[in-house]
């Protein structure tokens, strides 16, 4: 009997790889990718997943690994092992031209995926999980269509953005968002984390931004300037463990988190949690429609003159530039914040900053004179230097909008263009990294159908799937040699008028989708109506996973 044991062995192993859906003939339509690859040749032929599949990955992949074993687990009910030799093989071939490329070589018996970089394995998968499907013809058998992919993005900076100030999202919401991104390649998640409306994260130091600043009185009800304020206690923020959780699930992901602190403008609640920062300490907070809620009118009447606002807009009482205690108070947040997050950059806002108190203010008088300052837009210019030399004292970079250019960009500053592209081009013509994220195409707070009344209220604007899918954030006008400027694009979705979950997939699905391809894929390989057809997949995922999305772009 005894030497029989090696043949059954054998035979044994020869049946785990050996499938009856060798030969089969897969459809085009099997290949449903987004965002699409660059090139992929089909072939006949499944693989099929099961218990008997191992993987073989190298130390450096464990955690990619895991990803998958437990995605499959999960999505799909099958538990694969690790074994040396395994079917699935992975490694990383390090390649100088693009640290996001892979290789991925899909054979009935055998799948191969070469990655540039961890990352880039990290991306292969996602490829190979959007071609996994339970097949309910084939028995429900979990199968993967056979073929070579060879694939690399266009862009390197590929983000989405939340505002989670004007409304707090949970971290349970945030994981979501990230895995949603992480399936599209989207790899740099921008956190929006203080406003005027919230400050969404515990500084150790300074307890009174959340104690105080993470709450609102009540918020305006309709669209601005608002029917009535709804009188309603409204807040929230995020502990310091909370936030490690976050950057921690989203570097398995492989996506950076780039966190935003506000400044010198939208700073209601931290100036109402430290009326010092103002120009004017004791000059009650204003509201722009008068609507500000009972509590807070009370708060005023006994002495408590800053509160956090309620209502959306653009706000008077900034940061003021010329007292000292400004700067320690920034530079003392960005140390928690740069501990916190791993990201190189730090994204400072800088936009919509009203000068009017500057301008009335004596500090700030003061420091125009003592620095030799033409104007109040200098002033902003000096203020974001001075951060930007502190956090770069740190080894790290900063990022803000647009409005940074005025009055002179900082030396070393990346570009958020939103106000349109303009911004970003000039900061390119200079020299500086730029991020592309117009209002026009990247806004996925506007409307996604121009019938308006059956529509959940949204700030405004009108930004379906097929705009957000032509976007390209390099700008025809610019100079050859000024291109590699250029990092990328981003989408943002800000929540004024977005208070739910529900709301926020509906916003997001499936314009996220169609921004995933927007900046990963060649313009060759771009085709709105292929596009359509390979999203009836990723709808099935939205459905099977849960997500709320817009239907609009199905019923065309
Ligand atoms: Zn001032």
């Amino acid at each position: 009997m005894y030497r029989y044991i090696p043949f059954l062995l054998g035979l044994l192993f020869w049946s785990s790889c050996y499938n009856e859906y060798a030969q089969y003939s897969n459809n085009p339509t099997d290949y449903a990718i987004i965002p699409q690859v660059q090139s992929l040749e089909p072939m006949d032929g499944l693989f099929v997943w099961s218990d008997q599949v191992k993987l073989d990955a190298p130390a450096d992949l464990k955690e990619e690994a895991a990803w998958l074993s437990a995605i499959l687990e999960e999505q799909y009910d099958v538990a694969i092992g690790q074994r040396s030799g395994g079917q699935i093989q992975m490694r990383v071939e390090a390649d100088s031209s693009n640290q996001e490329s892979y290789t991925l070589d899909i054979h009935p018996d055998k799948i191969l995926l070469v990655g540039a970089s961890e990352r880039a394995v990290f991306w292969g998968l996602q490829t190979l999980m959007q071609l996994t499907r339970k097949d309910t013809d084939l028995d429900g058998a979990i199968v993967v269509p056979t073929g070579r992919i060879v694939d690399e993005p266009v862009y390197g900076y590929r983000g989405m953005h939340l505002d989670v100030c004007r409304h707090f999202f949970s971290v349970d919401f945030i994981k979501r968002y990230l895995d949603v991104m992480a399936m599209h390649k989207i790899n740099t998640f921008h956190w929006h984390l203080t406003e005027d409306q919230g400050w969404r994260i515990e500084i150790k130091r300074y307890p009174e931004l959340t104690n105080v600043g993470a709450w609102r009185n009540g918020t305006i009800v309709g669209h601005y300037p608002g029917e009535r304020n709804d009188e309603e206690r409204y807040g929230g923020f995020y502990t310091q463990e909370e936030v490690k959780e976050v950057v921690a699930y989203a570097a398995d992901r492989h996506i950076t988190v780039i966190p935003e602190i506000e400044l010198p403008g939208h700073s209601s609640a931290a100036i109402a949690a430290y009326p010092s920062l103002s120009c004017f300490p004791s000059e009650p907070t204003q509201v722009n429609n008068g609507m500000m809620s009972e509590a807070s009118v009370a708060l005023q009447a006994a002495g408590q003159e800053k509160i956090v606002q309620e209502t959306w807009g653009v706000f008077d009482d900034v940061y003021c530039a010329g007292k000292e205690g400004t700067f320690s108070f920034v530079e003392n947040v960005l140390t928690e914040i740069m501990d916190l997050f791993p990201a190189e950059l730090i994204h400072i806002g800088g936009d919509e900053c009203p000068k009017g108190n500057w301008k009335r203010c004596h500090h700030c008088q003061k420091r125009i004179q003592d620095e030799g300052l033409k104007d109040e837009h200098e002033l902003q210019s000096y203020f974001i230097t001075r951060v930007e030399q502190f956090v770069n004292s740190k080894g790290k970079q900063i990022i803000g909008w647009d409005e940074i250019l005025e009055g002179g960009l900082a030396p070393n500053a990346s570009v958020m263009s939103w106000r349109g592209t303009q911004g970003g081009i000039e900061a390119a013509e200079q020299g500086h990294t730029v991020v592309m994220s117009p209002t026009s195409h990247c806004y996925f707070d506007y409307y996604q159908s121009e019938d308006r009344a059956n529509e959940p209220l949204a700030i405004g604007g009108f930004l379906p799937v097929e705009k957000v899918y032509a976007f390209d954030p390099m700008p025809e006008s610019l100079a050859a040699d000024k291109k590699n400027y250029i990092l990328g694009g981003q989408a943002n979705l800000w929540t004024e008028y977005i208070g739910t979950e529900e709301q926020a997939w509906y916003m997001l699905l499936p314009r996220m989708t169609a921004i995933s391809e927007a900046l990963w894929t060649n313009t060759a390989n771009k085709d709105f109506e292929d596009f359509k057809v390979r999203l009836q997949d990723v709808r099935a995922d939205y459905d099977r996973l849960g997500y709320n999305y817009a239907k609009h772009v199905f019923e065309e």
